[in-house]
């Protein structure tokens, strides 16, 4: 498989009264044509300033990137102009959030909202994108596709509006889709034909994805490969059998853990004891140590460097050092 976008070291800071507040921590990796890689990782870790960052969307003037390259079809994303991002943002690569509500607008017919990209970035005409609309709409799963394109948001429910919103992104045909927790808010049915949704989409087109979850469960049914990002850096990375079945960082081993097993009743999901660091205390340490049952000294005074080991398979941990060469 080639390669659709390469991240290289992009670190993105967002400055406050204390300082930098290292959000994204020169993070590199690839994404490849018809591949989905999921990005897990408890909140805060830099998940979805990562997509941000590749969607030149740091909001805000505090946030800032300050590093790095996001090849993307031959081009820098960071030193292309406005315009040209804009043009990459309408056609190459799009985005969905979390919010299915706030994202659309509540005065406005779903047909309308999906019909507007597609006669600004394709240039089709109102019975062209009227088609092609009730046609997405069906595409997403959704039945009686011509009364649904004629409702409002509020007439819709969660789930039908979240496949809305892959109904818009995927209007014109982007090389890279990029969901940031498309199924945290709605509940386990619902996600559960979202999740199928974007299986669909996977298998019948060539379109890369990038999934940002906290959920393993949802890597777990959608990865070709894993990232797993701790206080804005990669800790672990690799396919997803690979992740699953030989997972070797202690931060990932522990999100393993504290995944609910299905079919069986557990009185309480198991947490990682401890917290993510404050990002405005980071020394160079493994930020993971005050959480790591393995710590040794080197842990806390030096930050391991991510490696390659057997498989492809990625990790940023001292327990690693003899095996493996730096990437
Ligand atoms: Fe634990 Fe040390 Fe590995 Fe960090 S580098 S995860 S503290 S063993
Ligand atoms: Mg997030």
């Amino acid at each position: 498989m080639n390669d659709l976008i390469e991240i290289k070291n992009l670190s993105t800071y967002f400055s406050s009264s204390a300082g930098d507040i290292k959000a994204v921590n020169d993070v590199s990796f690839r994404i490849r044509k018809g591949e989905t890689v999921c990005i897990v990782g408890e909140s805060g870790c830099g998940k979805s300033i990562t997509a941000l960052s590749i969607m030149g969307l740091v909001e805000g003037p505090n946030g800032r990137v300050v590093d790095g390259q996001i090849n993307f079809d031959g081009k820098d994303l960071l030193n292309i102009s406005k315009e040209q991002l804009r043009q990459v943002r309408g056609n190459d690569i799009a985005m969905i959030f979390q919010e299915p509500m706030s994202s659309l607008n509540p005065v406005i017919t779903i047909g309308k909202q999906i019909m507007e990209p597609l006669m600004i970035h394709q240039k089709m005409n109102k019975k062209q994108a009227l088609a092609r609309a009730i046609e997405l709409i069906e595409i997403v799963g959704i039945p009686r596709a011509e009364q649904i394109a004629n409702s409002y948001p509020h007439e819709l429910s969660g789930g039908m509006l979240q496949r809305i919103m892959i109904a818009i992104a995927i209007s014109c045909n982007p090389k890279l889709l990029i969901a940031d927790e498309p199924t945290t808010a709605l509940d386990v049915t619902i996600q559960a034909q979202v999740l199928e949704t974007l299986r669909n989409i996977k298998e019948t087109s060539n379109m890369s994805i990038m999934l940002i979850t906290h959920d393993l469960g949802v890597v777990a049914e959608m990865a070709d490969y894993v990232i797993v990002m701790y206080s804005g850096k990669i800790v672990e990375e690799g396919e997803v059998e690979e992740i699953f079945e030989r997972p070797k960082h202690p931060y990932t081993k522990g999100l393993l853990k504290s995944k609910p097993i299905i079919g069986q009743r557990q009185e309480m999901l198991y947490s990682i004891p401890g917290q993510v660091p404050n990002p405005l205390e980071l020394v160079e340490s493994c930020y993971f140590h005050d959480r790591c049952g393995q710590c040794m000294s080197i842990c806390e005074t030096h930050q391991p460097k991510l490696k390659e080991m057997e498989n492809g398979h990625k990790i940023a941990c001292w327990l690693y050092e003899e095996e493996g060469q730096h990437v």
